[in-house]
């Protein structure tokens, strides 16, 4: 296949794809909303799975520099309660299966593995319509347009491509974290620092279920805190975060009670915190196979994070990738035989992430019990 695909999108699944497009020979462009390619921190770190993330980057060709960025000794995971009692504390012995890297490094290491101009800057999808024939046509903000015979939505949570697919819209799920940074954490934040041990934090109350703190020791040993509540959008909309210490305040307040090396992770941040709320797709979405076009990541099946949305994505790029390149010159059956294992894959995963886990089970899982 020569045709060239049109990728909007240059998050993770829209680089792997036309990563393993370039790979096999097949030229691409993504077209991305952002200005450049530091326009925006890309978040936290992430841990990459050896069932889905890692296949992925191997598809891509990039494992031996893939293994540059992974950060050593960050698998550790521990779980403290409330209190700051010890659950369960793991070393990384370096067995995991799940290194960790930082979302900007790995983004970086798939820009540049592209052809120069594969990505086009600037470009937000506006709208797009079909055309017939199973080509479409891209507007863009700034008034331009292209047409395409292969077009990929790999936009993320609320993609303009998705409607020319199925009428779904992201619904908020009834929980959101609440993010914050401390900088340097062992020398500035000790207390802190040694809660969250040398990898992965998970902080619960064990008779409650509806607030928890999770952290991670990310590059430079800066804390990185997701502060999960289980609260309707209108609670936070009475939480005035253009006060950082108003809203820090606000939020720590529903921690009353917990170990002061926890709370720390929302007092002490030096950035303001962040509301960040949890949308997410039907779990049984799906579509009518329509000429031309299909989504990936979560353009396809956003659902509450838990750890996988990065990874699926980079796994339904990769697959898509390689169906194109089986079906030489047959657009359609490549489409076909990707949405084939796409959905049942995605709808199973977000059944199980719409799933409010126990405090139990969150305990079972990262112990292995
Ligand atoms: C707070 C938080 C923490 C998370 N932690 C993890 C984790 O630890 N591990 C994990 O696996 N997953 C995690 N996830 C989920 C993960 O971030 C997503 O599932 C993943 O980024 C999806 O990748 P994607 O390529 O489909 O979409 P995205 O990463 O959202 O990329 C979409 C790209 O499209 C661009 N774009 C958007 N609209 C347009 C437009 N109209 N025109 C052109 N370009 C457009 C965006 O700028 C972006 O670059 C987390 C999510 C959140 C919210």
């Amino acid at each position: 296949m020569s045709t060239s695909v049109t990728i909007a999108g240059a998050g993770l699944g829209g680089l792997v794809l036309a990563r393993v497009l370039h790979v096999h020979g097949v030229p691409s462009t993504v077209y991305e909303a952002e200005p450049s390619p530091t326009a925006r921190a890309q978040g936290g770190m992430l841990d990459i799975h050896d069932d889905t993330g890692l296949p992925a980057i191997a598809a891509a060709g990039l494992t031996g520099q893939f293994r540059g960025l992974v950060l050593e000794g960050r698998e550790a995971t521990r779980a403290l309660d409330r209190n700051g009692t010890v659950l369960f504390d793991e070393p990384d012995d370096g067995t995991g299966g799940r290194p960790e890297v930082q979302r900007a490094a790995l983004r970086r290491l798939l820009l540049d593995s592209l052809p120069p101009d594969t990505v086009r800057w600037g470009h937000r999808v506006a709208t797009a319509r079909p055309l017939g024939g199973g080509r479409h046509e891209l507007a863009f903000t700034d008034g331009s347009t292209i047409r395409t015979s292969v077009l990929v939505g790999a936009d993320g949570a609320w993609s303009r491509i998705r409607p020319l697919l199925t009428d779904a819209v992201p619904a908020y799920v009834g929980t959101s974290f609440v993010e914050t940074f401390l900088f340097d954490g062992d020398r500035r934040h000790p207390a802190a620092a040694t809660a969250v041990g040398g990898g992965s934090l998970f902080a619960v109350d064990l008779a409650a279920n509806d607030r928890r703190i999770d952290a991670h020791r990310e590059s430079g040993g800066d804390l990185h805190a997701y502060v999960t509540l289980t609260e309707p959008l209108d609670w936070f909309d009475a939480v005035d975060f253009t006060d950082p210490d108003a809203a820090t305040a606000r939020i720590a307040r529903e921690f009353d009670g917990w170990a002061p090396e926890l709370t720390a992770l929302i007092t002490d941040s030096d950035t303001a915190p962040v509301h960040r709320p949890h949308y997410a797709l039907p779990v049984e979405h799906r579509w009518e196979r329509t000429p031309g076009v299909t989504l990936l990541g979560d353009a396809a099946h956003l659902a509450p994070p838990d750890g996988e949305g990065a990874n699926l994505a980079m796994q339904d790029a990769a697959e898509l990738a390689l169906a194109l390149v089986a079906h030489p010159g047959d657009v359609e059956a490549a489409l076909g035989a990707y949405e084939a294992t796409l959905f049942p894959r995605s709808i199973e995963h977000s059944a199980a992430a719409a799933r409010t886990p126990t405090t139990q089970e969150i305990i079972d899982f990262f112990t292995g019990s």
